[in-house]
């Protein structure tokens, strides 16, 4: 069976594509077959990979495509995209409508995460909105990891993550944990950056993981649709993207 890593947080912009493109680049690098699943309308997965975007979630989910149709190669070996694109939100919208089970994500990348299927991980990027199919991304998931930016009141936004979690265990049978809290856009300079890592360390204890700095090159990979193993591997940011891979690694083995 593949893992099922869903990166999540309803907040936009702290680094969820970024953090999912480099894990999952990182693993491939790594030789491990990962599928990269883009369930955020804005399709940035393509963009962060120098891809097209394209509507595949939605023709996998609406128009009943095969998976095989739409998966596309990403010119890195080892890793496949599943792109998105703004029809993703009418996909969402539809299932919300028809009111279509949590396991329907789930049961439609059966292929990709069952045994023999090739692949070893399954990422998921998803979008800041609440329900519908970012809840169907976490159901399929074994394990969730919520990119969390150093800045006033994000434990907050951690703690969200969570509930919905216990949610899903307790009236949905999902089996699926908390791989941890990734600190990001941190910045030891500033006492802001500090304190929110203080604060998170406090409240989720040894499920903070080593924090992510704020760097431009990870700007300039998103600019550029290059990873940061790419773009430059000798940085801090690749080191430290790096070292988020290897838990992984760990944590499954
Ligand atoms: P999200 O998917 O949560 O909305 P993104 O991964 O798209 O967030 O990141 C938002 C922006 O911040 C992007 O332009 C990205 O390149 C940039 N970014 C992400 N992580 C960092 C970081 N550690 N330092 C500086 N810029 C970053
Ligand atoms: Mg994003």
């Amino acid at each position: 069976m593949a893992i099922a890593i869903a990166i999540c947080n309803w907040k936009g912009g702290v680094a969820k594509t970024t953090t999912a493109v480099s894990l999952g680049h990182g693993l491939a690098l790594s030789g491990h077959r990962v599928l990269l699943v883009d369930m955020d309308p804005q399709g940035h997965c393509s963009k962060a990979l120098g891809l097209d975007q394209e509507a595949g979630v939605f023709n996998l989910l609406v128009n009943d495509s095969s998976l095989e149709m739409v998966l596309r190669p990403t010119g890195r070996e080892h890793l496949t995209i599943l792109p998105g694109d703004k029809r993703t939100s009418s996909a969402h919208y539809l299932m919300n409508l028809e009111r279509q089970p949590l396991s329907r994500v789930a049961e439609i990348l059966q292929p990709a995460t069952k045994n023999g299927s090739g692949f070893e991980y399954v990422i998921f990027d998803t979008a800041p909105s609440v329900g519908g199919l970012q809840d169907q991304a976490i159901w399929a998931s074994d394990m969730v990891l919520i990119p969390c930016a150093c800045d006033f009141l994000s434990a907050d936004g951690v703690q969200q993550i969570i509930d919905s979690m216990e949610f899903l265990v307790q009236h949905h049978h999902w089996e699926g944990y908390l791989m941890g809290v990734l600190p990001t856009f941190y910045d030891e300079v500033t006492t802001e950056s500090q304190a929110t890592l203080h604060e998170l360390q406090e409240q989720f204890r040894d499920r903070v993981l080593m924090p992510i700095h704020r760097a431009t090159v990870l700007r300039q990979c998103a600019a550029e649709g290059r990873t940061v193993f790419e773009v430059d591997s000798k940085s801090r940011a690749a080191a430290e993207y790096s070292a988020l891979v290897h838990y992984v690694m760990e944590k499954i083995r």
